[in-house]
């Protein structure tokens, strides 16, 4: 969903939309239309997914969505009428187009597998994952292909992302690569190969320079695709929310998929980045790395570390038995803690 002016916009592929008013808190449904001689180029039946749209001006633009498309659209939001800018629902591959003012498209998947499943054209074993970066002029209506320059993030779909006015920087967390080859080793020495891979890892771009960072973090939220990042306009906070994980990927105690509602908030060192020098204070031993815990006494990262059963509520981890008599001075000392 979008938010311009005081209502929420949720596209789902057809041209009536439904917009939650935030000041009313009510939903309605909006009929929009698309310029004359244009057809609408997504199925008529929706609902759509996997597709992305931003707002920018007084326009909500949407980009590709399900079967592979790289539609592009804008729906004018004082009109409410629709420009189809380029792209087509072919399921040919068009390598001509992706596949200041400026909206950015970047990496993406096809989903190779569920098209074979569907016996579709484009099917294959595995899913593709794009690993291209796209701008789209809105002034003068032309698509150019970016330099990946800096420390850029790897291929990748399913990311968060937002724009935040207040450091000028687009900010990038996670996301999913549906054929990538991961081997994961345990303390135990025992292996196992995963063919794709969920992120935890946030990265900035600044559009001026065109450079990318990544962001070296103390603690970060769990590995996680389609979780959703925003940037508060009134005060410039960007805020992570929610996405998902399976339970092969990240232990848990879910069968299934695992869902995520936890809420995180971001600091960077930047100008408008809320970045607070006194934050560095905090013990490191303390900090969440994902779904690891640390061992406060050696500082072991993993998963099956014991909490503490004292006063501080279990906000502290010891790997060992050992390790909880070796470090049971400091963290008493240090945190206040005493044998309940
Ligand atoms: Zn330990
Ligand atoms: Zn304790």
């Amino acid at each position: 969903m979008r938010v311009w002016e005081d209502k929420a916009y949720l596209f789902v592929g057809t041209l009536t939309l439904c917009v939650f008013d935030l000041v009313t808190e009510q939903w309605s449904l909006l009929r929009t239309t698309i310029q004359r001689g244009q057809p609408w180029p997504y199925s008529p039946i929706g609902p759509l997914g996997s597709y992305s749209t931003t707002v920018l001006d007084h326009k909500l633009y949407v980009f590709s969505g399900e079967d592979g498309q790289n539609i592009f659209m804008a729906l004018d939001l004082l009109t409410n009428k629709w420009e189809h800018l380029s792209g087509t629902s072919d399921h040919h591959p068009n390598l001509s187009s992706p596949i200041s003012r400026k909206i950015y498209i970047m990496y993406g998947c096809a989903n190779r597998t569920q098209a074979a499943l569907n016996q579709e054209p484009g099917g294959g074993e595995n899913d593709y994952t794009y690993d291209d970066f796209w701008s789209y002029h809105v002034d003068n209506k032309k698509w150019t292909r970016e330099r990946l320059r800096g420390s850029y993030p790897s291929s990748r779909t399913e990311t968060a992302c937002a724009f935040s006015d207040a450091m000028g920087r687009a900010v990038v967390y996670g996301g999913y690569h549906g054929s990538m080859s991961m081997i994961e080793m345990s303390l135990d020495n025992t292996r196992r190969l995963h063919t794709y891979a969920y992120f935890g890892d946030t990265f900035v771009y600044n559009p001026d320079t065109n450079i990318w960072q990544h962001v070296l973090v103390r603690g970060f939220p769990s590995y996680r695709a389609t979780a959703t990042l925003v940037s508060d306009p009134d005060t410039g906070k960007l805020y992570l929310y929610g996405g998902y994980n399976n339970s092969d990927y990240v232990p848990a105690n879910h069968v299934s998929g695992r869902a995520y509602n936890d809420v995180w908030t971001l600091k960077l060192d930047l100008p408008g980045g809320h970045w607070n020098p006194e934050d560095l204070s905090r013990d490191l031993r303390a900090e969440k790395m994902g779904p690891w815990m640390r061992c406060f006494t050696c500082g072991n990262c993993g998963v099956t570390w014991q909490k503490c059963a004292g006063a501080c509520g279990g906000k502290y981890y010891f790997c060992s038995k050992d390790c909880h008599r070796a470090g049971w001075k400091e963290h008493k000392e240090k945190h206040g803690c005493r044998k309940l």
